[in-house]
């Protein structure tokens, strides 16, 4: 173990004796008693040094026999230290590559304010590399967003679109204008590789097994699926059990959700089904919005599809990370021009075939309170937080700042 304090956070002494780690409220805290010694010390943990090398500084400065192990152990339990020379071999792979960690060093020290165990955020970055996601459309949002998930070191994004670019796909951070006429798959698998931060990985194996997708993002560039997404289109991923999220803009209006884990959460039939309960001329407007004609461009513009495919790039990301699926069961919705995100829930229907109704009511009807192993939903944020509260070593606390 080679300790560092998480660089993600500015240090500063609130009195003599307490230390403040981050200057926000959602991830600043603070530690005490702390003697002017011990804090000095901490300076040393910059990852630059193993425990036996801190130990005998440790001496050389005449704290006392256990104190450098005791304060590391205290930090690290507080979620406050990384080991520099931590995480498995996919993260060691990484490491030899500090052109490609300096790209991501930004997005390593997000991980490490989320991920409490030492070297468990390299961990997660380096896992991503094995990852594979396809983003389905391939106009202003779903390019990118599939730019975005590129940049962010997933190993392989697919874009999956038709027909030829036209003017009003352009995006910065999307396709480019120069791609304007090109075949469009081709013209947003370019921009994916141009993001990437290190070159593809190699294709598997053609005689090994391929691995599955992790993720699907349908992001449609018709906004008649972004407002009733395809139920029966997604009948494929719903069977071979494929977690996908929707996304898009209609009307001026942006959308990220639900993401759908089948079976477990609400999914597009769902959506539908309780629409139509809500609103018995939900059926009869869908299909005559299906059958209109496309419009040449909708209300789509370059902030609102930027900030769309920031927030849906966001849930997949934490979703791939194995975060709480916070975008389960609902569908974030902002609009021009104030971009507020409101949240709508998408409930699980019972007359969806998906099965997700069944399961919600199965989890209700258990008495133990006991989570079950195989549920699908990972326990909501809030609770992880409490959590993580519980076994906060005395003397840390949140920060009020
Ligand atoms: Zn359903």
């Amino acid at each position: 173990m080679h300790p560092r304090v998480k660089t993600a956070l500015r240090r500063g002494w609130r009195d003599l004796d307490t230390v403040q780690f981050g200057m926000t409220p959602a991830h600043a805290m603070t530690l005490g008693p702390m003697d002017t010694a011990t804090g000095g010390f901490l300076d040393l943990l910059d990852g630059a040094r193993g425990l036996p090398l801190l130990r005998a500084e440790g001496r050389r400065m005449d704290l006392p026999d256990g104190h450098v192990d005791a304060l590391v152990e205290r930090l690290s339990r507080a979620g406050l230290v990384d080991d520099a020379h931590g995480g498995g071999p996919a993260a060691v792979a990484l490491r030899a590559r500090p052109e490609v960690l300096d790209r991501l060093s930004p997005d390593l020290a997000s991980l490490s304010l989320i991920t409490p165990d030492p070297g468990g955020a390299i961990d997660r970055l380096a896992a991503r590399c094995a990852l594979r996601v396809q983003v389905r459309g391939a106009g202003r949002v779903g390019v990118t967003l599939a730019a975005l998930l590129s940049g962010a070191g997933v190993g392989e994004v697919d874009v999956r679109d038709v027909g030829r670019v036209r003017p009003w796909d352009v995006a910065p951070g999307g396709l480019p204008a120069e791609s304007v006429g090109e075949r469009r798959d081709a013209a947003a698998r370019r921009a994916v590789r141009r993001a990437a931060p290190d070159r593809p990985p190699r294709r598997p194996d053609p005689d090994g097994a391929e691995p599955g997708l992790s993720l699907v993002v349908i992001a449609p560039r018709d906004d008649v699926l972004v407002h009733a997404p395809d139920a029966g289109a997604a009948e494929p991923l719903m069977a071979a059990g494929t977690p996908h999220l929707y996304t898009g803009v209609v009307e001026g209006t942006g959308v990220v959700g639900p993401l759908v884990l089948p079976g477990g959460t609400g999914c597009a039939r769902c959506l539908h089904e309780h629409r139509t309960d809500r609103d018995p001329a939900w059926p009869r407007l869908i299909a005559q919005w299906r059958s209109g004609r496309t419009r040449r461009a909708g209300a789509c513009d370059l902030t609102l599809a930027t900030a769309v495919a920031g927030l849906a790039a966001a849930h997949a990301l934490a979703f791939l990370d194995g975060e709480s699926p916070s975008g389960t069961g609902v569908r974030w919705e902002a609009s021009v021009p104030a971009l507020r995100w409101r949240e709508r829930p998408v409930r699980p229907h019972p007359a969806c075939p998906c099965g997700s109704a069944e399961r919600a009511k199965g989890e209700h009807a258990s008495t133990d309170g006991a989570r079950h192993a195989t549920m699908v939903v990972q326990r909501p944020s809030a609770e992880r937080g409490e959590r993580t509260d519980a076994t906060r070593p005395t003397g840390t606390w949140r920060a009020h700042v």
